[in-house]
């Protein structure tokens, strides 16, 4: 059913739903489009709106091949709508969610695309702050590049900080989603263009590995993960790919590649992967093989396996990388868009007192090699959070995530719905 948007748009059908709104394949003056419909209690939320004007300037103004440009902002009674770029394709999670790991040509052309993207938004002066699969569009009718990779586009630039208005959640600290969060987000430094550089490297790690590097286990386990853990390499991956990334996640911000020259980097890596399979790296969020032990200590409040059944007994202990935050808290899925709220840490337990390590990944069949800690020993940095404490809650839902010093006062969301259909 055809609907109007302000005088020059029309939407005809809905072709996915986000954490924000419902985005309608619509049409303009000039063709075919892309509407993004913000969910009703951001569109009414007058101060947003009027941030969301106030961006549009700098939105409007980001013409670059790899980054979905933004037309329109539309105010229409009640409604706003974003009117983009139509991307005829997927987007990335649902790319990794069918093929598990990519193959390193296709991973690195697709994380040259983006980091050309960032280039051309932070020379702009415009920091995305949510980087990740679900936010990257591949376009089917693009040509096809190294690796049999589609031309990536970064979508939802100035989402992230549209919604962190001091209103929406008060004494803000942190907006993203857990497992992209650079270290100096979660330790409440402004974000800087070099929290997209470590976001992106988690990206192309996750493309490679088919799991995050600090990811699994309680949204605050994971922040802490990301300040006070050392990621552990890919076995197989090539030398200079893995120094690559392990540049670009440094904790400290100004040891990280600027995007114009991660994207050079990546594309003079290319040829060396051309033909190389997808890396052959065991999933930590699949049951062990048995015989394996587990991590000892880890904590009874640790989560079983998230997927396929215990082989034995042994896999069916509490795994590490699945902890919560707090001794004892029930632990929330891993999940990159889940909405949970946690209980208060105290400051021990943010400074290491919880169990759980960077996940430490094996080629298939080889043992474990023992804790990522063990192997490097983390800095047990204290991580200054909160005055009061910390509680992580949903913000807008979908994944992103606001941590708060005095609390949020946002109703949890309903929609996590983040459909992906292919555009025909
Ligand atoms: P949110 O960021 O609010 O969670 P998304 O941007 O992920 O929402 O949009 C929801 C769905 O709409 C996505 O699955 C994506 O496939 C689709 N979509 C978003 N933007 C576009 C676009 N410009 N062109 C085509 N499809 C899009
Ligand atoms: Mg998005």
């Amino acid at each position: 059913m055809a609907r109007k948007i302000g005088s020059r748009y029309t939407a005809h059908q809905i072709l996915g739903r986000g954490s924000a709104g419902t985005v309608w394949l619509g049409e303009g003056p000039d063709g075919p489009v892309a509407i993004k419909m913000l969910r009703e209690d951001l569109a009414s939320d007058q101060e947003l709106v009027g941030r969301f004007v106030q961006e549009r300037t700098a939105l409007l103004s980001l013409d670059h091949p790899r980054v979905v440009g933004v037309h329109d902002l539309v105010v229409d009674g009640n409604d706003l709508a974003l009117v983009m770029d139509l991307v005829r394709g997927t987007d990335l999670r649902t790319r990794l969610d069918r093929e598990k790991r990519l193959a390193p040509e296709a991973a690195v052309a697709i994380a040259a695309d983006i980091a050309d993207a960032l280039a051309a938004a932070h020379a702009a002066g415009i920091v995305h702050r949510d980087v990740k699969p679900e936010n990257v569009l591949l376009d089917m009718e693009g040509p096809l590049g190294p690796g049999g990779a589609h031309p990536a586009l970064l979508t939802d630039f100035g989402i992230a900080k549209l919604i962190d208005t001091p209103r929406r959640t008060r004494a803000t600290k942190i907006i993203g989603t857990p497992d992209y969060l650079a270290p100096e987000i979660i330790e409440g430094l402004p974000p800087r263009a070099a929290v997209d550089i470590y976001a992106l490297a988690t990206v192309l790690y996750e493309l490679l590995a088919g799991f995050t590097p600090f990811g699994g286990g309680h949204p605050g386990a994971i922040l802490r993960r990301h300040v006070t853990e050392t990621v552990v390499p890919l076995p197989g991956i090539p030398d200079e790919l893995w120094q690559l990334l392990i540049q670009c996640l440094a904790k400290a911000p100004a040891s990280r590649l600027r995007a114009s020259e991660l994207g050079a980097r990546l594309r003079e890596l290319a040829p060396m992967l051309a033909g190389m399979a997808p890396l052959d790296v065991h999933d930590p969020d699949e049951a062990d093989e048995p015989g394996e032990g587990d991590e000892p200590g880890a904590g009874p409040a640790a989560e079983q396996p998230r997927s396929a059944a215990p082989k034995s007994a042994e896999a069916a202990t509490p795994r590490r990388g699945a902890v919560s935050l707090v001794p004892g808290a029930a632990s929330a899925d891993s999940n990159r868009d889940t909405h949970t709220s946690m209980r208060v840490p105290a400051p021990d337990e943010l400074a290491g007192g919880a169990r759980g390590t960077a996940r430490a990944p094996r080629a298939t069949g080889a043992r474990r090699p023992g804790s990522a800690r063990n192997r490097h020993p983390a800095r047990r940095r204290r991580i200054t959070l909160g005055v009061v404490g910390l509680v992580v809650a949903a913000a807008v839902g979908g994944g992103v995530w606001a941590a708060t010093s005095s609390g949020s006062d946002e109703t949890p969301p309903t929609d996590s719905n983040n459909s992906a259909p292919e555009i025909p």
